[in-house]
């Protein structure tokens, strides 16, 4: 097994990547990785000749009251996993170096942001804009992973992309699951055994709507109607966000659901809040 280099600073990683062979695949995560973070990098291993992984819990992507303190960390198991799928590099930054005093620039995404998780998590997708664009000029990868599970992102990340002519390729991996169709989340560990067994619920919430769509149901409010039901259904559901069945890329709200719309909801399991999509084919 190769080795694996660990780089704590923004000047080495800057360094470490105009040295490595290219082309390099990025993969940004924040850590407590699971099995839907290594299906990206097993992907980024698949499609480039070095794999760099990295691990920054972002304070500016979290709210006030939100979950940054208490937010899942365990590196040495982190970086016993990525060893194992022969990752080349892991990015480990601090906080003051991603964000050193001075700091004062942020990519202000437009009306993308403010929709859906935007909506509910004022903030969120500049905190994502921008240290993502950070992580691109540090790497400049020629492509980067991210995952279909938090839909949106995804959205948000090929638009700046493209906006920003940062020419890399946005590559999206399918939403890894459990067994039962919980997608699987680093957040997942906050959940009760009870709370566990209830959650599938929010996938097969999105599921029943798509399968009326496949049976041929074309009105978004309705499928939307469908799946808040199957969640209302669940006592365990403490609290719905938002319902949603928008176009796969502007987010707007649709009358009409199609091939690329995203069926997507954020649910409160007692404190625990868990997004799930799907797009339509
Ligand atoms: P996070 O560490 O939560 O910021 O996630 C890092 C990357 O892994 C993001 O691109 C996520 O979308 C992706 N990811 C998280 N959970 C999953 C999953 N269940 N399946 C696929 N990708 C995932």
């Amino acid at each position: 097994m190769s080795s694996m280099r660990i780089v704590e600073s923004s000047q080495e990683m800057v360094r470490a990547c105009r040295q490595a062979a290219h082309p390099l695949g990025l993969v940004p995560t924040m850590g407590a990785l699971h099995q839907g973070h290594l299906d990206l990098v097993r992907r980024a291993r698949r499609e480039n000749d070095t794999v760099a992984v990295s691990i920054f819990v972002n304070p500016a992507q979290f709210g006030a009251g939100e979950d940054l303190s208490k937010y899942p960390r365990d590196l040495d198991r982190d970086l016993d996993l990525l060893q194992r799928e022969n990752t080349d590099l892991v990015f480990v930054p601090g906080p003051e170096d991603v964000y050193p005093p001075g700091f004062d620039t942020w990519v202000d995404m437009g009306s993308l942001a403010d929709k859906l998780e935007g909506a509910h998590r004022p903030g969120h997708f500049r905190g994502v804009a921008t240290v993502v664009t950070k992580l691109f000029n540090l790497a400049r990868p020629e492509r980067a992973y991210f995952g279909q599970k938090d839909g949106q992102q995804t959205v948000v990340v090929r638009r700046f992309v493209r906006d920003l002519a940062m020419g890399l390729e946005v590559v999206v991996v399918p939403t890894v699951r459990e067994p039962d169709g919980l997608a699987l989340s680093s957040r997942n560990v906050y959940l009760t055994p009870e709370q566990r067994r209830a959650a599938p619920v929010i996938y097969r919430a999105i599921r029943r709507a798509e399968e009326s769509w496949r049976a041929g149901e074309r009105d978004a409010a309705t499928l939307r109607q469908q799946i808040r039901q199957v969640l209302e259904a669940e006592p365990l559901v403490e609290g719905i966000d938002y319902v949603s069945a928008a176009d796969g890329e502007s987010l707007e709200e649709l009358e009409g659901a199609g091939p690329g719309t995203m069926l997507s909801t954020a649910v409160l399991l007692g404190q625990v809040r868990l997004i799930d999509n799907v797009i339509l084919e």
